[in-house]
């Protein structure tokens, strides 16, 4: 047997491995994923790109353990910083989403709280996860909306989220999910809803925010041009399974699965 020369790989910070994700329904179990393996290295940003009911949010739930309560894992394990997750308790789970992952999830306006101001919905944040005392709190929620890049944090703070663009209450949720400094965001269509010019100054203070940390993303599209051009690595989704994965570039200039063709042939 040849001696193996080459260097090991960085250990990865998430492994997800042959993961099913089952939903109870009236008309019987929807099989919303299948045979997920994915990995992501400490620091990487890897994307997952695919159409609309292809799973990619339940993906995210499962690894984050906030499936809702019709969907379950049945098969597979999920790792993190060589944690089983899988059939974790749920007082464990909630410290891994207070320390280790933070979310940014898909709909903001049901995400945020209507007749809770900003800086409030912040605070909490801060003092469950006793990133805050009462004492500053007030301090280190303007400090949270200031580094995710909203303007006037202080006065921004007192409004609701009705008074917010969507550009805004997206920049508030970013700094919600980063607020733990998680060594994982997980990032379900955080800009799906924004015009062109917004998606791209918030995904560029994402990146910044994200490659100062260290902090590994994973970051849910549809958009396959977006996902090329801020993940390093890209898997493609198709009806419930991976069809296949690998390096941004690879999959624009090389796509080898039917479907992956069809998405790359779409892209403007
Ligand atoms: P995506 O995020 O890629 O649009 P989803 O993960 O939301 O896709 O959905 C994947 C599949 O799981 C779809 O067929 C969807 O209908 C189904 N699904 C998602 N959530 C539920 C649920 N709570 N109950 C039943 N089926 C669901
Ligand atoms: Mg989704």
């Amino acid at each position: 047997m040849p001696l193996e020369t080459r260097p090991a790989a960085a250990t990865p910070l998430l492994q997800v491995r042959d993961m099913a994700v089952d939903f109870r329904t009236l008309e019987g179990p929807v099989h919303a994923v299948e045979g997920v393996d994915l990995e992501i290295a400490p620091g990487e940003t890897v994307a997952i790109v695919g159409e609309s009911g292809s799973g990619k949010s339940t993906t995210a739930m499962a690894i984050i353990g906030l499936l809702p309560g019709n969907g379950k894992i049945v098969r597979g394990s999920v790792t993190l910083d060589g944690q089983e997750l899988v059939g974790a308790a749920e007082p464990a789970m909630r410290k891994i989403r207070g320390r280790m992952i933070g979310l940014v999830p898909q709909d903001p306006m049901s995400n945020l709280n209507p007749v809770s101001k900003i800086g409030t919905q912040v605070a909490e944040t801060l003092l469950a996860h006793g990133l805050a005392t009462r004492k500053d709190v007030d301090r280190k929620v303007v400090e949270t909306l200031a580094a995710a890049g909203l303007p006037d944090a202080a006065e921004r703070a007192k409004q609701y989220p009705h008074e917010f663009s969507g550009g805004m209450r997206q920049r508030a949720l970013i700094a919600i999910g980063l607020a733990c400094n998680p060594r994982l965001l997980i990032a379900d269509e955080p800009t799906s809803a924004l015009d062109v010019t917004v998606q791209k100054t918030i995904l560029d203070q994402l990146g910044r925010m994200t490659t100062d940390t260290g902090t590994s993303v994973l970051l849910i599209t549809h958009d396959l041009g977006l996902a090329a051009e801020r993940a390093a690595r890209v898997i493609v989704m198709h009806r419930g399974r991976i069809v296949e994965q690998g390096p941004a570039r690879q999959i624009l200039e090389d796509p080898q699965h039917a479907y992956t063709q069809s998405l790359v042939k779409a892209a403007p």
